[in-house]
């Protein structure tokens, strides 16, 4: 790697520039004809800086796989378009500036900017972190972004994070995901003892309290591992991502609920040396652009899921199964005491836990008479039953 890749490039731009430099040039430019200088008009503080940012951001995720890698593109594009482009970001997928898994230490170092991943990928050196992706048996998606904007959850994540010089954002969330690709039948916990199969963060702790091994795998490399026998099973997403992969190719059954994933956030990872240099003008818009995406990722996987699910199922004969309910109440069981195990270990854990599950409590009493209550109600009426039976 050139030396000159691991700094920012900066810029600064020629007087004749300022035209160019978006939002704020073009206030500028109004400004002039009217006949005020931007100092006398009270126009916007984004003038204030004219400096461009060339920033590098290093992913989790293959170069441009649906939901995922595309969101990590959409987000540099919103970035670069509402900066009217002062913030220009180059997308670097899995492998192509560092490996999946090293894009955290990739972003605390500063070897890139930004980083966009998910936070349990990093639970070897941050165990707490995994409570801000996903927890079994825990928040869905609408829950999670609750306690994220509103529950204090945010506040939390970046403490985590600023002994490492890394600030976090939530920029997506992929909803509930499926259980998994399994070569044989799921009857009871016995069927994983000695089972392999992929699964990260608070899920893979789970299964191994019940036999099996879990190794984390990052995305690119599961179709193979899969196909090839190394692995007898693997989570991934949901229909969308998984149907992308072809892992209907290398196992037959495909199990839900993802008890394991209720609704897991993605993560923007920001070099906190990069983010305290930057104007404000462009912390509000990579904060802005991040929620933004949030809302627009989850959007994405919850109209995709349903059009490729219909796609496995009856295109591709996928043998579609429901986890048992008593395998269920026993996982279920087991997330709770390895999650209170977990708490154990240290202060760190403890206290996003506890912030956790207060959060979790409030949010199941709201959502039994709300959101789950409404799920239950909309069975009953007859066309809902009608056009169900229309899709099989
Ligand atoms: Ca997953």
């Amino acid at each position: 790697m050139r030396d000159d890749e691991l700094r920012p490039r900066r810029h600064f731009l020629k007087q004749a520039g300022l035209v160019t430099a978006g939002l704020g040039g073009l206030v500028a430019l109004n400004d002039c004809r009217r006949g005020r200088s931007p100092a006398e008009a009270k126009g916007p503080a984004i003038i204030k800086s004219q400096r461009q940012y060339q920033w590098t951001m290093v992913t989790t995720w293959p170069r441009n796989f649906p939901g995922l890698g595309t969101g990590a593109n959409r987000l540099a594009e919103r970035i670069q378009s509402m900066s009217g482009g002062q913030l220009q970001i180059s997308v670097k997928a899995a492998g192509e500036r560092v490996p999946a898994l090293q894009v955290f230490d990739a972003v605390r170092s500063g070897t890139a900017e930004l980083g966009h991943g998910a936070a349990y990928y990093w639970k070897g050196k941050l165990p707490a972190a995994q409570f801000f992706s996903a927890v079994p048996f825990g928040l869905n998606a609408q829950e999670m972004a609750a306690w994220m904007y509103h529950g204090g959850a945010l506040k939390l994540w970046t403490e985590l994070y600023a002994d490492f010089g890394v600030v976090p954002l939530p920029c997506g969330n992929t909803g509930v995901q499926m259980g998994g690709w399994f070569k044989k039948e799921i009857h009871s916990a016995a069927d994983f003892q000695g089972l392999i199969m992929r699964m990260p963060g608070l899920g893979g702790e789970v299964i191994r309290q019940v036999g099996a091994a879990a190794p984390n795998i990052p995305g690119g490399e599961i179709f193979q591992a899969l196909d090839s026998g190394a692995i007898d099973a693997t989570e991934w997403v949901g229909p969308y991502n998984d149907l992308a992969f072809g892992l209907y190719k290398a196992a037959p059954y495909y199990y839900y609920p993802g008890w394991h994933e209720p609704g897991t956030v993605l993560e923007l990872l920001i070099n906190k040396s990069a983010w305290l240099a930057l104007p404000a003008h462009l912390q509000a818009i990579i904060q802005g652009a991040a929620q933004a995406d949030y809302n627009e990722m989850l959007a994405e996987f919850n109209a995709r899921n349903g059009q490729a699910l219909d796609t496995l199922v009856h295109a591709r004969k996928v043998q579609l199964r429901r986890f048992p309910s008593d395998l269920l109440q026993k996982l279920a069981q087991i997330s709770r005491e390895v999650l209170g195990d977990m708490a154990n270990q240290d202060t760190a854990t403890r206290k996003v836990y506890d912030s956790f599950l207060g959060f979790q409590k409030t949010a199941l009493g709201w959502n039994q008479i709300g959101e789950s209550a409404y799920d239950q109600a909309r069975l009953l009426d007859p066309a809902v039953e009608a056009l169900l039976q229309s899709r099989s």
